[in-house]
């Protein structure tokens, strides 16, 4: 299984699991690869401070989006929205541009990352007390 570094703590521990959507209740099989109307949920959890977030992929109408959400314990989530360019959707790197929320409400980039950066230090800290 693939595992990724947790970028809160540092540790190998972070260990995604597909969650499935409604569209795929009766589906299956859902590897096939990306359709109009598609979504694909997977939820990241590191195993040692307790990070996570979720993605979100859709794409209909043409329009292919990632969805990041951190969760926030009782705080507004985080949340970002990546707007892929297709055809060469799926992949981080071709990401044509991101939406910034808190909560619900759309903030700077800026902002956005430095509530991440205070989450991840309160983690941290929490983990390795
Ligand atoms: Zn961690």
């Amino acid at each position: 299984m693939e595992k990724l570094q947790c970028k809160a703590c540092g540790s190998i521990s972070m260990v995604p699991m597909d969650v499935l959507g409604d569209d795929e209740e009766n589906e299956p099989n859902a590897s096939a690869p990306d359709q109009d109307g598609n979504s694909q949920t997977r939820f990241y959890t590191c195993h040692v401070c307790g990070d996570n977030w979720l993605s979100v992929k859709e794409s209909h109408m043409g329009d292919h989006t990632v969805t990041f959400v951190h969760q926030m314990g009782m705080s507004p989530e985080l949340k970002r929205i990546a707007h892929i360019e297709p055809p060469a959707a799926a992949r981080s790197a071709n990401v044509d541009y991101w939406e910034y929320y808190l909560d619900d409400e759309e903030i700077s980039a800026e902002a956005w990352h430095d509530k991440l950066i205070t989450r991840r230090k309160v983690l941290k800290s929490i983990c390795s007390n």
